[in-house]
């Protein structure tokens, strides 16, 4: 059996522990097991000593200099991030994404003109993930400025993200804010993320009250 063979060959040669070593790192990676892990390992190996470095630094910067906005919560590199601090959008309609990712979406839409705030998940008490655990205080402490006109709930059309939409126009409703959501040109059960650009003009131009 292969794998009988590959076990033994690993004991009878183990690898050298600086080599051992990244490719147990490779393997915390998800989807990567110990095949890809140790393909991944000789190919760093192989690869220059140029590339393999530029590999490590970014890491390191993304680690080192990546963070959330403050405001927002999207990834940036400088906090507040370039949306937020660009005095041409509009900071009194805030779309609620769920994820960093979605608002590269919407971004690439061209459509947006107001600004964001990402919950960093949805509501999903299956797995523990309470509201508590998303950025909706955070958004709340935002529209009890009173800066905030109009909340656009733009959560994925799944039942978790249905779910989070129905907490935070619940959570809103004290408040004097206009709530809408995008139009369900999203097709129900899919994720923001691979919708095209024109169904994703329709959900902005044709977004609902609550
Ligand atoms: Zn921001």
């Amino acid at each position: 059996m292969h794998s009988w063979e590959a076990d033994s060959r690993s004991v009878a040669e183990p690898l050298p522990p600086s080599l051992s070593r990244l490719k147990a790192e490779f393997e915390k990676l998800p989807g990567i097991g110990p095949r890809s892990a140790e393909r991944l390992t000789f190919h760093i190996l192989k690869s220059d000593k140029e590339s393999a470095l530029a590999l490590a630094q970014a890491i390191r910067d993304v680690k080192e200099q990546v963070r959330h906005c403050r405001i927002c919560y999207n990834l940036t590199e400088s906090d507040p991030c370039a949306i937020c601090a660009d005095p041409r959008r509009d900071q009194s309609q805030v779309f609620v994404v769920e994820q960093p990712k979605d608002v590269m979406l919407l971004e690439s839409t061209g459509l947006i003109r107001g600004v964001y705030h990402v919950l960093m998940g949805h509501i999903a008490p299956l797995d523990g993930i309470e509201p508590g655990d998303l950025t909706i205080d955070a958004l709340v402490a935002r529209v009890k400025t009173g800066k905030v006109a109009e909340v656009v709930i733009a959560t994925n059309p799944t039942m978790e993200g249905e779910g989070t939409a129905l907490h935070l126009k619940s959570v809103l409703a004290s408040y004097k804010v206009k709530v809408t959501q995008l139009a369900r040109g999203l097709p129900a059960g899919s994720q923001i993320e691979y919708a095209s650009r024109e169904v994703l003009r329709d959900a902005i131009e044709g977004r609902r009250s609550f």
